[in-house]
């Protein structure tokens, strides 16, 4: 029996995806060729990538101004690849706002570069809320944020504005609605949640933000090189691409990130319900900074964590014990993870 998974990522993904993806390992559109035995500049190959492309740009209504590529690494590559492709070489400064552990391995990424600013933190309330209300040094080379902090729940609803080009890590909010792509100098995400499967990330990056640090850059860590070789520098990841582009029309197919937008409210909205009026649970949360993506709740009760869990296995739940710097429950429902499953975990936490 299928699962209902709610892993923080890798992720679920539709089904439908699985099983195209499946049938182009064993024979690409019957070219008598698994798809990962086939030369990434294959015209066949060639033509995935493009379409990958292609679909991030008519989701997200990337402007011509922005490039997009599909690069190794992780968002972990990009804690560093943003800060050394952007931070002046003398005298080089960045503004970040601190939302939680990943905000902080991309801060300390940074500093290997230059001046780290960090102009806002949750940290004092072990990061259940967003900050809001500071200012951004105008002389920064950038400022960085977190889009979505898949440990503690929370979510930016609304972006800083600001001169400064604005960097943000969507690894696990992208696609997840529709935001304003020309606002922001670089998104970048790794593709494990709503985009495919590990091994590829993506980035959007503006053009004219390149080339103007001053610095030397290795190749593998320069975005104006792997804009030039159009993701084909070094051997792309043609599965993860593949599957990516294989989601990517899926996600067209449902009507586009508004649809997407509104089927995520919804069953957020299922839950947050649930926790809010449910007696033995509680999400402690900021209401206006509530994650769509990773609900995070603990059991008033916590000597019957294990028996919730117990509950939850018993009803085909899987993955939904908290990171271990939040304790209790965390429940990711990403783009592909169907209401029905969002209900299955409601029914448990009912009973219980
Ligand atoms: N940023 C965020 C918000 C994440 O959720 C994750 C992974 N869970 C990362 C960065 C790290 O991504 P990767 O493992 O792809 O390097």
């Amino acid at each position: 029996m299928k699962k209902h998974n709610f892993s923080a990522g890798p992720s679920i993904l539709p089904q439908e995806v699985f099983e195209k993806a499946s049938q182009a390992v064993l024979d690409f559109d019957n070219t008598g060729l698994s798809l990962i035995e086939i030369s990434h500049r294959s015209k066949e190959f060639v033509a995935v990538y493009d379409k990958a492309v292609a679909l991030v740009k008519e989701l997200l209504n990337v402007p011509e101004t922005h490039e997009v590529l599909f690069l190794q690494g992780g968002a972990s590559m990009q804690f560093l690849m943003t800060a050394i492709n952007l931070m002046k070489n003398e005298g080089g400064k960045a503004a970040y706002v601190d939302t939680g552990a990943w905000s902080s391995k991309a801060i300390k990424e940074a500093k290997l570069f230059g001046q780290v600013d960090v102009v806002a933190s949750s940290e004092d309330t072990n990061y259940n809320y967003i900050p809001k209300g500071y200012s951004i040094p105008t002389d920064a080379d950038y400022v960085h944020i977190t889009s979505n902090n898949t440990i503690f729940g929370t979510q930016f609803k609304e972006f800083p504005t600001t001169e400064v080009p604005l960097v943000a890590d969507m690894s696990s909010d992208i696609f997840s609605k529709p935001v304003d792509v020309s606002k922001f100098g670089i998104i970048y995400a790794g593709a494990q949640k709503n985009l495919g499967p590990a091994g590829a990330t993506l980035v959007i990056v503006k053009k004219d933000l390149l080339g103007n640090t001053g610095r030397t850059i290795p190749s593998m860590l320069d975005y104006q090189i792997h804009i030039k070789g159009e993701s084909m520098f070094n051997t792309p990841p043609v599965f993860a691409i593949y599957v990516s582009m294989l989601n990517l029309e899926y996600m067209k197919a449902q009507g586009g990130l508004k649809a997407v937008e509104k089927h995520n409210e919804e069953k957020a909205a299922m839950l947050y319900n649930e926790i809010d009026n449910n007696p033995s649970f509680v999400n402690s949360v900021a209401k206006e900074d509530r994650s769509l993506m990773n609900v995070v709740f603990l059991l008033k009760d916590e000597s019957k964590d294990a028996e919730f869990l117990a509950a939850c296995a018993e009803a085909g739940i899987s993955n939904v014990k908290g990171h271990r710097s939040v304790g209790g429950f965390r429940a990711s429902i990403y783009n592909a993870m169907p209401k029905e499953s969002v209900q299955a975990l409601i029914d448990v936490m009912k009973k219980f």
